[in-house]
């Protein structure tokens, strides 16, 4: 494939040789061993054999991919990267027991617990090939701004973040789940997501960073607070989230409070459309598909997450065929402990499985989820999520050749089905966030023993709650 541009001076170039490649592309292209150039934050070239002469250019920083597969960067659609301080709580509940059993814990937040889950998270993220990730953040313990908390530690870490202005206002004195020493008022919430949209969204193509709106779910958030937060998001051009369909005990919940099943509650508040994506959507019937696949909402399917809480088997099939985009998510690693994104790949294509059969996903669909699908949730399907020329430099490098890949004849089988691997390189926008299997930009010591001690804070507000 010939560059999009002729070499330049001045933009510093990296070069990729002799790796398999899986483009993710719309034709899935892959290349049993190709090379990649990145010119700045952008692939000029890429394809089969060998590099070719004229590409060659003095002083390019060179990556041997021997023995590597190249993909693009993983992309996590739904996360809650404070929970991993509260990480292994409430180990046997349901949704709806392991929630009231932590609010109170999370009403301890603050900014200092926040970070240091955030950047530990992040880390993890990032080893694991993940170079997008969006935070669903919804606890703001008596108003405190905590999304600056999360921002410092994507920007430590090194790779895209999508932060969200979560929101809960439907306390358990008006009929909701959380406790009110969790929730905010609806003015106060709208005043910081717009503040939040005002401080760091940046759109552009090149964006690190962009803001969408996160009100929790229908349980702890009132019909109003969903309305006006999707008005505000759309005066603003900013993308909306929230948790919808994840339980059958938030079905009931809806039948009860609202008389409607949630989507059906949600799509009357102004939620269907192209700039809405949900987390999880395991229980859905057939016309919430079809009406997901008309509207264009994307989902973030969390299969480890719903493992763990019991929660059931999302219909991706069922989905991916009404057209829609579905992402991956990890999920707060207060249910998903290990909290890596190569593993809900792989988790992706065991659910559906167990679900559907043998033909529920084969595993270039499982990696399509865990990367464009991704990045059609978010938005930034124009820049990112597959590997093409002119696209964001966003890859990550598996080391297939190692014992748990060793000999398995198709490189992406061998990262969808082998064990749960970490990236041996990581770029975002063209540079190394992950070299040799070891992060670049932060030091993994210091981020595990603040872990430890912001841990031992929230266990602590746990003895006391
Ligand atoms: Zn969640």
């Amino acid at each position: 494939m010939d560059p999009v541009t002729p070499p330049s001076e001045a933009a510093p170039r990296t070069i990729i040789t002799g790796c398999a490649i899986a483009t993710v592309d719309p034709a899935g292209t892959e290349h049993a061993s190709g090379h990649l150039v990145i010119e700045g934050s952008r692939i000029v070239a890429l394809g089969a054999g060998s590099l070719p002469a004229d590409l060659v250019t003095d002083g390019a920083t060179i990556i041997d991919g021997t023995g590597l597969l190249a993909t693009p960067g993983l992309v996590n659609s739904h996360h809650h990267l404070y929970q991993w301080a509260t990480r292994g709580f409430v180990a046997d509940g349901t949704l709806f027991e392991w929630l009231t059993g932590l609010y109170p814990v999370w009403a301890q937040l603050d900014p200092d617990i926040t970070h240091h889950a955030a950047k530990a998270g992040l880390s993890a993220l990032a080893l694991s090939g993940c170079t997008l990730s969006m935070d669903h953040h919804y606890v703001f313990p008596n108003g405190t701004e905590l999304l600056e908390s999360t921002v410092t530690a994507a920007q430590a870490v090194g790779i895209r973040f999508h932060p969200t202005r979560g929101s809960m206002n439907l306390g358990k004195s008006q009929g909701g789940l959380p406790p009110d020493s969790v929730t905010e008022t609806h003015d106060a919430i709208l005043q910081a997501s717009a503040d939040a949209i005002d401080r760091w969204h940046d759109p552009s193509p090149e964006s690190v960073l962009q803001v969408a709106l996160a009100p929790c779910s229908p349980f702890s958030v009132t019909a109003e607070l969903m309305a006006e937060s999707a008005e505000l998001a759309r005066k603003r051009g900013v993308r909306l989230h929230t948790h919808l369909c994840e339980t059958l005990d938030e079905e009931a919940y809806c039948l009860e409070h609202f008389g409607a099943r949630p989507a059906d509650y949600v799509g009357d508040l102004g939620w269907m459309g192209d700039d809405v994506w949900f987390a999880h959507c395991v229980h859905l019937s057939d016309e919430d598909v079809d009406l997901f696949g008309r509207t264009g909402v994307g989902v973030a399917h969390c299969p480890t997450s719903n493992a763990r809480l019991g929660s059931g088997i999302a219909r991706t099939r069922d989905l991916r065929n009404a057209g829609v985009a579905v992402g991956l998510g990890v999920d707060g690693a207060a249910s998903n402990e290990a909290g890596t994104l190569q593993l809900e790949v792989h988790a992706s294509l065991m659910a559906s499985r167990f679900r559907e059969g043998p033909d529920g996903m084969t595993v270039r669909q499982a990696l399509a989820h865990g990367t464009i699908h991704g990045a059609r949730c978010l938005g930034r399907e124009a820049d990112l999520g597959s590997l093409e020329v002119g696209k964001l430099a966003d890859i990550a490098l598996w080391k297939v050749d190692d014992l748990g890949g060793a000999g398995i004849i198709d490189p992406v089988a061998a990262l969808v089905l082998g064990p749960p691997r970490g990236a041996e390189h990581v770029l975002v926008g063209g540079k190394l966030v992950v070299e040799g299997g070891e992060l670049r930009t932060t030091d993994l010591e210091t981020v595990t023993s603040e872990l430890v001690r912001v841990s031992a804070r929230q266990a602590a507000a746990m003895g006391a709650a």
